[in-house]
């Protein structure tokens, strides 16, 4: 993987652009490939962007989300495109396999493949340019210095500044965690001299639920919530009777994992979910407890040190008996 300083002259001739991202695709993954999208239309590509899946209600508002094609949905459109791509922006992931089923037509494309991206560990070979810094707050503030750093930074603009704004915003927990730097406030003040209206961001995030997801997070911690304070950790196992019950759609368990942090002095907060295809899990933890490499070790995952991913093709029950079974062998690591 070549450093991105050589890659800019590429962009100086129009080219056919896709920009993708991971599956289930967050406000991160949707804002840093919008805000793309935005700024190398403005520089005269021809671009769409591809999603392996499809993503939450409360992103639909975003600039030209309605453009954005999802894979699992318009497949044929999507493989003429991904194939006769001259370049394919990756954001927000660094192994392919995280797009799912999209994986093998990326491997296959021709095109040039460039990452942007913030997880630990990326899969260097499978991208012939790119930047990974996993001390960025978000892939969104990777675009960010993207633009900045390239030729027409002059382009930036208040469309632009709402996207890589939302996925800085919910990458960082509202700009709480302690990869938001003096840089990440620098660009915020950026945007807002750009005009941009950060509140109606913040609404349609975090305050467009349905009741039906309230109660289902209500549900949740009262009932699929174990706290053991011997390991300061606390787990949460959803089964798929609850998601059928509250009726759960995409993005409705997000930011359900954060809830067990707010235990006092909880360190681990783990939450495993019965989707159909598998058990997918989510972690979270503070200070020095490294999620990724638990991930990693124990559920086929990864992400970063304080927040990461992992699945399991067991059934719920064996999933989390898996979890319970290796915990104790941290138990020095969480005191
Ligand atoms: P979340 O719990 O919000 O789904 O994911 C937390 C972080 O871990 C995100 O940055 C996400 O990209 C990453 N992540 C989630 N699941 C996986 C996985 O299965 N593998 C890897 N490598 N990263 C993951
Ligand atoms: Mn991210």
């Amino acid at each position: 993987m070549k450093a991105i300083e050589a890659f800019y002259p590429l962009l100086r001739t129009p080219k056919k652009i896709i920009i993708t991202t991971h599956q289930k695709p967050d406000g991160d993954a949707m804002g840093s490939a919008l805000g793309l999208y935005h700024f190398l239309v403005k520089t005269g590509h021809d671009v769409t962007v591809i999603t392996p899946t499809n993503w939450a209600d409360f992103l639909d508002w975003m600039p030209d989300a309605d453009k954005v094609i999802d894979f699992e949905a318009k497949k044929d459109a999507a493989l003429v495109l991904i194939q006769s791509a001259e370049i394919l922006f990756c954001l927000d992931f660094n192994v392919l396999h995280r797009t799912k089923h999209l994986e093998k037509h990326l491997e296959a494309a021709e095109g040039i493949k460039v990452l942007i991206d913030h997880h630990e560990q990326p899969q260097e070979s499978a991208f012939q340019f790119g930047i990974s810094n996993t001390a960025k707050s978000s892939t969104c503030e990777m675009v960010y210095d993207f633009i900045m750093q390239s030729e027409r930074p002059e382009l930036l603009d208040v469309t632009i500044a709402t996207c890589l704004y939302t996925g800085t915003m919910t990458d960082t927990g509202s700009f709480r965690f302690p990869a938001t730097s003096a840089s990440v406030h620098r660009m915020v003040a950026h945007f807002k001299d750009l005009g941009l209206q950060h509140t109606p961001i913040h609404d349609n995030i975090y305050d467009s639920f349905l009741e039906n997801r309230l109660r289902f997070i209500g549900n949740a911690l009262l009932n699929r919530m174990e706290v053991l304070y011997e390991y300061n950790t606390a787990v949460m196992s959803i089964p798929r009777a609850d998601i059928i019950q509250y009726d759960i759609k995409t993005g409705d368990t997000e930011g359900l994992v954060n809830y067990l942090l707010t235990i006092k002095g909880i360190k681990f907060g783990a939450i495993v979910i019965d989707r159909n295809e598998e058990r997918k899990w989510s972690f979270r933890s503070k200070g020095d407890f490294d999620v990724n490499i638990f991930a990693r070790n124990h559920f086929e995952g990864g992400g970063h040190k304080n927040a990461a991913g992992g699945r399991s093709s067991d059934t719920l029950e064996k999933t989390l008996e898996h979890f319970y079974n290796v915990i104790p062998a941290y138990k020095g690591a969480l005191q």
